[in-house]
């Protein structure tokens, strides 16, 4: 059984050694355990803030610890009456392993959906659903014809997060980085703009694209591009931090936007988190299922094979060299 064990907190982006692949044996089941055999791991920005020492909305995996993951597997031998061999299965706390041996009551039954494929539950109904759909209809109470900019608008959750507001009515702009990217968002997605924040100024463009202001806007980078969109808030203009990946791998602290603006301004500026939301999915399922089974809403997943590449899987999120919401495939369905 193949692990990535923690050995050191990376100093920006993941280096050889930081993380170890090691061998070990499987133990024996014990009464109410599950084998689970991983087939997908979800790759996540987030994963990079785990590594570090750093107050989280979790712990930080420890030195000598399995990384910790979301995945998706099999059941391949059961001490439990609630799972068999074959079940689909989510373990709440998973890791970056090709076995993991779960309790019973650490495991969530998967239900495929109709004419998707597994991968789904993996990305639009799954955690990045759910965080692109409550944020915009939750968080930002999106409405019929304001104005919002999405950063990382191209990535798995920013290009779900843009067609849900064009569902709402809303004019979306995306900020994603290269013209492949850009012209998928606007060509394909139906994105109303997008900005190329590689080869030209976000506040330049904002300004031309939206020149009475933003009134919404999905936060999925920081820095920067976060500070442009920021400035451009209108008079109660609403915020949601989803993400700030831009400084996930940084080793001093980003700008920030002034603060000032939320006075002057009366902005709503808010954060959250996809577990708060996790009671709700249902919500979201009924809500989408009709969007994606026409095609309203389209989605990508970006699958790398073989666990021994994780680390530098990871580390594509931060160069966005993928084409979709990543994942590992460790084995086959
Ligand atoms: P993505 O598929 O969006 O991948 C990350 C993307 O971020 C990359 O493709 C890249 O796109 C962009 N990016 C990376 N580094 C930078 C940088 N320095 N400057 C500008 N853009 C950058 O990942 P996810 O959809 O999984 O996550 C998106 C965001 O949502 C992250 O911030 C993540 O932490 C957050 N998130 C928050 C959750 C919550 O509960 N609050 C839950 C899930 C995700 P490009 O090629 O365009 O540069």
């Amino acid at each position: 059984n193949r692990q990535w064990v923690l050995r050191q907190r990376p100093k920006g982006l993941i280096q050889p050694g930081d993380l170890e692949l090691v061998d070990t044996a499987i133990p024996d089941l014990k009464e109410t355990e599950v084998l689970v055999r991983t087939v997908y791991l979800s790759l996540d920005p987030t994963n990079r803030t785990w590594m570090n020492d750093s107050e989280g909305y979790l712990p930080p995996v420890g030195l000598g610890e399995v990384m910790r993951g979301l995945t998706l597997g099999v059941v391949e031998a059961s001490r439990s009456s609630r799972f068999k061999a074959g079940d689909v299965v989510m373990p709440t706390s998973g890791g970056w392993a090709d076995y993991a041996v779960v309790q019973e009551s650490g495991l969530r039954p998967v239900h495929r959906a109709p004419g998707l494929p597994l991968t789904a539950n993996m990305s639009v109904l799954g955690m990045t659903g759910l965080t692109a759909y409550f944020g915009v209809t939750d968080v930002l109470k999106a409405k019929e014809g304001e104005t919002i900019v999405i950063s990382a608008a191209a990535g798995a959750v920013g290009s779900i997060a843009g067609q849900i507001a064009k569902q709402r009515g809303c004019r979306v702009i995306g900020v994603a980085g290269g013209p492949q990217k850009c012209a998928w968002l606007t060509d394909e997605l139906g994105f109303d703009a997008a900005i190329d924040y590689k080869n030209e100024d976000v506040g330049k463009a904002l300004d031309r694209l939206a020149p009475d202001g933003v009134d919404l806007n999905f936060e999925n980078v920081g820095g920067d591009i976060m500070i442009a969109v920021f400035n451009r808030l209108k008079v109660h203009g609403r915020m949601a931090v989803c993400g700030l990946v831009s400084s996930y791998n940084a080793t001093k602290a980003p700008p920030s936007p002034n603060f000032a603006r939320i006075i002057t301004h009366r902005l709503h500026v808010q954060g959250f988190l996809v577990l708060d939301y996790a009671p709700r999915a249902r919500e979201m399922v009924a809500e989408m299922g009709p969007w994606l089974a026409d095609g309203r809403v389209k989605w990508k997943v970006h699958v790398d094979d073989g666990l021994e590449g994780a680390v530098g899987s990871l580390n594509r999120l931060f160069t966005g060299d993928h084409d979709g919401k990543l994942l590992v495939r460790v084995s086959e369905e």
